[in-house]
């Protein structure tokens, strides 16, 4: 393997000839691969791996001929499955120039443009979504591992202010902390928990309303033990809990909160969601996707913290041969070391966007849930929540045709959305997700619904 300039600038090429052919498919192939091209998978399979290895070209045509059909179309605009978003062009190219970079984000020696650019995204984070001027943010893959951290700096801090050095002792021996939540709480949230070595057991769940939101008079009395979870954005119905009330009253009792917003947090960039996300910036710490409601490219989660030193604390790592920088060093603000650069394509898409393209595309995408919604209700679908976000969850008559519905839908290739559960009966889940989405999008799938009663 010797380094040939040429060969590598035309096999690129190639790649980008692909990449380009993909793109002017994707809204017309159908949304989910279908029957025959999954066969094409076929053509992957294999034994053993290659004695001799194949050429780069051959691998690009196999990706191109049997891997590109048997994606999702989901940088499409008729993809509403679970909460996926699309790629902003200007993601997708940040991405490009990043991936030619191959940064190593773990340390500013590593990459001063890295450094330089998680510290200046830190900061207008901070402002979109009107948080406290210092709040700290890690760079991480996705909403999982962002509450993961954040748990983690409640766990330090809360321990740290009983005097208990939960780095030097961990968990053994201490008093439990206890853990409040919502029953609808985000199974991510519950992973975090159990990695963190917090047992379902020290979990208390509240009731929650018909929307999916904690009821405040439900919490039991709160304490300088206790973190509180809540969510912007349920996974099914999109509500947001009522954080004004609980943040006031977990402030005055010493708990921590935690926000999940995975997909939500961004309605706080837009004035038109003030009432939903009111109080939000009392909490202690955000969880949020980049990869989601904003359109960045996978995978690209953000963890935000108000208590740095609590952060910094529970990310700690050490080793002689670590080269500390002057400026942001981004493996301290996230569990692993090294990571990919996702930051180049988030700070780029909101570099582009600026506040009020943000605003617009968030509102963007809550008008087409209101205008889908309308339309499925004037047809005879029962709609189950109130459409303050992204989310629809609709029904038609019961569990039975619901699904029968689905069944249509998903194998019509003109838009694909999934199932799910909301108290008790079945519904079908939509989500307005990626930008590409356009009035045509959603008359389209209107008519593809129609058809399906
Ligand atoms: C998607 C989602 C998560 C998990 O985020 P990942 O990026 O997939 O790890 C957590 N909470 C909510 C509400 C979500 O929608």
């Amino acid at each position: 393997m010797e380094a040939d300039l040429n060969k590598e600038k035309a096999l690129l090429q190639r790649a980008f000839k692909y990449g380009l052919e993909y793109l002017e498919q994707v809204d017309s192939m159908p949304v989910i691969p279908q029957g025959d091209s999954l066969q094409l998978l076929m053509n992957f399979e294999e034994e053993k791996i290659s004695e001799t290895g194949v050429s780069p070209e051959a691998i690009l045509k196999l990706l191109h001929i049997s891997g590109a059909p048997n994606t999702v179309a989901q940088t499409g605009g008729r993809y509403f499955g679970f909460v996926n978003g699309a790629t902003l062009p200007i993601g997708l190219a940040a991405s490009i120039i990043a991936d030619f970079w191959d940064q190593n984000s773990a340390l500013e020696v590593m990459s001063p443009v890295v450094s330089r650019l998680e510290a200046i995204t830190e900061k207008w984070l901070a402002d979109l979504f009107g948080l406290p001027e210092d709040t700290a943010a890690g760079f991480v893959s996705g909403t999982s591992v962002a509450s993961f951290c954040c748990l983690a700096a409640a766990r330090y801090h809360l321990y740290n202010q009983k005097g208990w050095d939960i780095e030097a002792k961990g968990l053994y021996g201490a008093v439990p902390l206890r853990i409040v939540t919502g029953e609808d709480v985000h199974a991510s949230v519950i992973k975090a928990l159990h990695l963190l070595g917090f047992g379902s057991d020290h979990i208390v769940k509240i009731p929650c309303d018909a929307q999916g939101r904690v009821m405040p008079d439900q919490l039991p009395l709160l304490d300088d033990m206790t973190i509180v979870v809540l969510q912007a954005g349920n996974v099914n119905s999109g509500a947001f809990d009522p954080f004004k009330i609980i943040c006031e009253r977990a402030k005055s009792a010493g708990s921590w909160v935690h926000i999940d917003g995975a997909f939500g947090l961004w309605a706080a960039a837009s004035s038109h969601f003030d009432k939903l996300t009111e109080g939000l910036s009392m909490a202690d710490s955000w969880a949020v996707d980049a990869h989601k409601t904003l359109n960045a490219p996978y995978d690209s989660g953000i963890l935000l913290c108000r208590n740095r030193k609590a952060l910094l604390h529970a990310m700690a790592a050490q080793g002689d041969y670590i080269v500390h920088g002057n400026q942001r060093d981004g493996m301290y603000y996230t569990p692993e070391m090294s990571r990919r650069s996702r930051i180049i394509a988030l700070w780029a898409i909101l570099k582009f966007l600026g506040k009020a393209g943000l605003a617009a595309l968030v509102d963007r995408l809550h008008n087409h849930a209101l205008t889908l919604g309308s339309l499925l209700r004037e047809m005879g679908y029962s709609v189950m929540n109130e459409i303050v976000f992204n989310q629809i969850m609709i029904r038609y008559q019961s569990d039975e045709k619901t699904m029968e519905v689905l069944r249509y839908i998903q194998s019509s290739g003109v838009l694909w959305c999934g199932p799910s559960r909301w108290k008790g009966e079945a519904v079908i889940r939509i989500s307005i997700c990626s930008w590409r989405t356009d009035d045509e999008d959603i008359r389209k799938a209107a008519e593809t619904f129609q058809k399906a009663i």
